[in-house]
C-alpha cells in the first residue's frame, strides 16, 4: 500500500505543451505536498492539483529565509521508460541543506515514492522530443506565521514539475565568463554548500553586472582572499591543464554538485589525472600565458556541461574557442547525456527508472 494520499490524478482537458518551452515557466497540473509540525512531524504526504498557496504574510521563510531547494531532471525515453539521474543524491543533499538551516529532515524513501507517483500521474506532460526533459524542483520553506527570529515550527515540502526544452537549442556552444572580485557568493562555514534560497539572491547583482558587459555568467572567487576559484554561476568549474584536470576542492563554500561528482568519476575512469584542490586565479593566468590551459567548463544539472569561450579577469581576457566547445567538455557532455538518455551503457548504476 502506498503511503501517498492521491487527492487528484486527473487532468483538466487535453495536455498541450507550448511550442517553445522556456525554463521554469510551464508546470504540470499536479504537485506533491507534505506539511511539518512538531506534533505530527512530516505528515499528510499528498498529490494534488497545483494551485496557489494559502500563506500567512508572517510566514517565516518570507522574512528570515528558511527556504531550500533541489533541482534534478527526468528523461522520457521513446519506449515509455522514464529515467532519473542519481535522484537519491538530490534528496541526500536536500537533507544536508535542511540540517544546516535547522529544518527537520525528510524521509528519503517516502519522497522518492512520492516523486515516482507524481511523475506517473503527470507523465503525459513530459516532452519526448530530442533534448527535452522534465525539470524537478523539490523545495522546503518555513510557513509558520511568526516574526520571532528562531527555527520555525511549521514547514511545507513541495515537488513542482517543469517540462523543459533543450538547454542548447542552437547546439552545444561555449559561453563567455567574467571573474568577479567585486562580490562573493559564499563563505566557508556559511551556507555556500547548501541549496538555500538566499545564496541565489546574493549572487544576482554580480550576474547582472557581468551580463551588462556581455558576459554570460560570473566566476566566483573565494570570499576570504578573492584568490581561489569557487564556482561559475550556479555550476561547478573544471580546468584542463597540462597533465591534469582540476576542480576546486569542497571547502564548505562550494555547492557539491552531482554532475561534478559524476564528472570526477568518469575522468578518473578514463585515466585522467583528476584532482580536487585549491586553484588560484593567478595559476590560471600563468597557465594560460604559458599555453598550458586548454579548456574550462562548468557542470550542473541544467546544462550538464557548459564550455567557456573566454574568461575575463581584471583587464586580462583569456580566449579559448569562441565558436566551438572544448574537446574534453564535449566528450563529457556526450558521455553523460548518453547515459541519461540510455544511449550509453550505465555501468555505474546512476539511472533509476520511474516504476
Ligand atoms: C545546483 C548547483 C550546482 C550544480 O549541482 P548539480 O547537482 O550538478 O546540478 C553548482 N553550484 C551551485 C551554486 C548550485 O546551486
Amino acid at each position: 500500500m502506498s503511503r501517498i494520499i492521491i487527492e487528484s490524478s486527473k487532468h483538466d482537458g487535453k495536455i498541450e505543451l507550448p511550442e517553445q518551452l522556456i525554463f521554469g515557466r510551464t508546470f504540470t497540473d499536479h504537485v506533491f505536498e507534505m506539511d511539518y509540525d512538531p506534533d505530527k512531524g512530516w505528515h499528510k504526504p499528498t498529490i494534488k492539483k497545483k494551485s496557489n498557496l494559502d500563506l500567512d504574510p508572517a510566514a517565516m521563510a518570507l522574512h528570515y529565509g528558511q527556504a531550500i531547494f533541489e533541482g534534478m531532471k527526468a528523461y522520457n525515453y521513446t519506449d515509455g521508460k522514464i529515467a532519473l539521474f542519481r535522484p537519491e543524491k538530490n534528496f541526500e543533499r536536500l537533507n544536508n541543506s535542511n540540517r544546516r538551516l535547522c529544518i527537520p529532515e525528510i524521509d528519503i524513501d517516502l519522497v522518492m515514492e512520492a516523486l515516482f507517483e507524481l511523475i506517473k500521474i503527470d507523465k503525459e506532460w513530459i516532452p519526448t522530443k530530442e533534448g527535452h526533459s522534465l525539470y524537478i524542483r523539490p523545495f522546503v520553506f518555513a510557513n509558520e506565521p511568526s516574526l520571532g527570529v528562531r527555527p520555525a515550527n511549521q514547514y511545507k515540502f513541495i515537488i513542482l514539475l517543469n517540462p523543459v526544452g533543450p538547454y542548447y537549442p542552437q547546439g552545444f556552444k561555449p559561453v563567455p565568463i567574467m571573474v568577479t572580485d567585486e562580490y562573493v557568493r559564499a563563505v566557508r562555514k556559511g551556507v555556500g554548500d547548501c541549496k538555500c534560497a538566499g545564496n541565489y539572491a546574493a549572487s544576482l547583482i554580480a550576474q547582472r553586472e557581468a551580463q551588462k558587459e556581455g558576459y554570460g555568467q560570473v566566476l566566483w572567487l573565494d570570499a576570504i582572499e578573492q584568490k581561489y576559484l569557487e564556482e561559475v554561476g550556479v555550476m561547478n568549474i573544471f580546468v584542463s591543464l597540462k597533465n591534469e584536470i582540476a576542480t576546486p576542492m569542497l571547502t564548505g563554500s562550494i555547492l557539491p554538485g552531482i554532475t561534478r561528482m559524476s564528472v570526477i568519476q568518469i575522468l578518473k575512469d578514463w585515466g585522467y589525472n583528476m584532482n580536487e584542490r585549491m586553484i588560484s586565479i593567478d595559476e590560471i593566468v600563468d597557465a594560460y600565458d604559458q599555453g598550458n590551459l586548454f579548456e574550462m567548463f562548468g557542470t550542473g544539472t541544467a546544462a550538464v556541461i557548459s564550455s567557456i569561450s573566454k574568461l575575463k579577469y581584471k583587464d586580462k581576457i583569456m580566449e579559448f574557442n569562441e565558436k566551438e566547445a572544448g574537446e574534453l567538455g564535449t566528450k563529457l557532455y556526450n558521455e553523460i547525456t548518453g547515459i541519461q538518455w540510455g544511449k550509453i551503457k550505465d555501468k555505474y548504476g546512476w539511472i533509476k527508472f520511474v516504476e
